[in-house]
């Protein structure tokens, strides 16, 4: 695997890791809040679950209070209870009262009087021990001696409705029992009209699970608030929804959101990691001809003069410059000077193997390093076939021009160990010495 990719591969783990980590964060604080929204809404719900209840409850006191009426008239006229009475009383009671359907008065156990008699009369002379469905209701009523609101059940007299049974005692004695059937939906309506609108909701009863009111699946459905309240002597649950919060519907938009933006950030880190390394990479290479520049050159001297030592082998500097460079640039222009410098760059390069450095330290100087060459004589031939490949005229720019190079050869051999700064020295005088030979050549120093 090359440099390149390796580095690549680290870019996309960097960009990886990081679009994990931000999603992870991401999802983490959409979980905090839909919990936190979650329990907003299970405290709204609560609250409307109560105040349903109270509107209940406050129509539940009327029926009580018919029902008190009743046994209060019947306590006070025990001794002189004609029919026709309570016939009027029964009356009295069903106009005053709100969505009753119907009243009716069974002395012990028989039906005796219903109001309004219309419709109802198939029920009169019915012993409720003989009615199998309502007479659990009925005894639990005159054992404990308390209301027992009973219902949605099926009537006799056809139909459905509350009953709302209240056992009437005189010293301590048991009397009969008063029914009040109520219209199950003008019930529920009057006591949820003043309530707003922003929930949805059921209710059943607790011991058949019969709903009476609302959209059942409310009941199977997770995200309801869920409550139980005290009717007389039974117990009624609530199933209660808040539409209005669309958070939880809007959470895989929330998160698809969230993962895009965790791309994004992954494609930032991708990018900025790549740009640091082009930086970092400008700041180690020449801008004209891309090659190495004489800091990147001084660590692979660095490196290089290490190995030598390490495992006793040599290596070569060349210091190459270009032969009247000067008269190039004054005859031509900077411009052509600075395509001549980036062919001689290219020249030498191509004259190299890929693992030996050329580097360009400075106007028309370029170092070349030379290592793992198994003899002396390798460094003469690549030295000579420098200056032939300059021998002939290079076309630079649609100019053909012939440009001439000056080398300077210096070898370290660690029998003979030397500094890299001597080394350089050494290779720079070699330099001098192929100018001052007259040019277009090249020296080995001589110790
Ligand atoms: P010599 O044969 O002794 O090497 O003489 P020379 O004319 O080549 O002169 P020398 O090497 O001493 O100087 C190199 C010149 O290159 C000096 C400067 O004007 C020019 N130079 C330096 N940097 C650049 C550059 O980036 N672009 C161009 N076009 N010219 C440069
Ligand atoms: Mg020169």
């Amino acid at each position: 695997m090359s440099t390149n990719q390796r580095w690549n591969l680290k870019c996309l783990a960097a960009a990886v890791i990081t679009v994990l980590v931000v999603f992870l964060f991401l999802n983490h604080f959409l979980h905090l809040q839909k919990q936190k929204l979650q329990a907003d809404e299970a405290l709204k719900s609560s609250v409307y679950g109560n105040l349903l209840w109270t509107e209940v409850d406050r129509e539940l006191n009327s029926l009580l209070f018919i029902s008190n009426g009743m046994a209060s008239f019947i306590s006070a006229y025990r001794d002189d209870l004609r029919p026709e009475k309570i016939q009027f009383i029964l009356k009295d009671l069903w106009q005053r009262s709100k969505h009753v359907r119907n009243l009716g008065v069974a002395v012990g156990y028989k039906i005796t009087y219903v109001y309004p008699e219309a419709n109802n009369l198939k029920v009169i002379g019915k012993d409720f021990r003989d009615i199998p469905q309502q007479w659990p209701k009925v005894k639990q009523a005159v054992d404990t001696r308390q209301g027992v609101f009973d219902g949605p059940v099926d009537l006799i007299q056809g139909g459905r409705g509350f009953v709302y049974r209240y056992p009437i005692y005189l010293d301590d004695q048991y009397w009969g029992i008063m029914s009040t059937v109520i219209n199950t939906d003008d019930f529920l309506d009057a006591a949820f009209k003043n309530t707003p609108k922003n929930h949805q909701f059921a209710i059943r009863t607790h011991d058949n699970k019969k709903v009476f009111y609302g959209d059942p699946q409310l009941f199977t459905d997770k995200n309801t608030y869920k409550q139980t309240s005290i009717v007389p002597n039974g117990k009624w649950e609530w199933a209660i929804k808040n539409h209005t919060n669309t958070f939880t519907n809007q959470l895989l938009v929330y998160q698809i959101v969230g993962f895009l933006f965790s791309l994004l950030c992954g494609v930032m880190v991708y990018r900025m990691i790549h740009a640091m390394r082009r930086l970092s990479e400008q700041a180690m290479l020449d801008s004209l001809t891309h090659l190495p520049n004489r800091r990147l050159l001084q660590d692979r001297m660095d490196v290089a003069y290490q190995s030598c030592n390490r495992l006793h082998k040599m290596m070569a500097i060349l210091i190459i410059d270009i032969d009247y460079f000067k008269k190039i640039n004054d005859t031509y222009g900077h411009d052509f000077g600075d395509e001549v410098i980036k062919t001689v760059a290219n020249g030498i390069k191509a004259t190299l193997r890929d693992t030996d450095t050329v580097s360009r330290v400075g106007g028309d100087e370029f170092i070349v390093l030379l290592k793992e060459f198994k003899v002396l004589d390798n460094v003469h031939a690549i030295a000579h076939k420098l200056t032939e490949v300059f021998a002939s005229p290079w076309l630079v720019l649609d100019k053909e021009i012939t440009i001439h190079l000056s080398i300077g050869i210096s070898v370290y051999d660690p029998e003979h160990p030397v500094s890299i700064k001597e080394l350089l020295k050494e290779a720079d005088i070699a330099l001098y010495d192929s100018k001052a030979q007259g040019r277009n050549r090249f020296n080995f120093y001589q110790k």
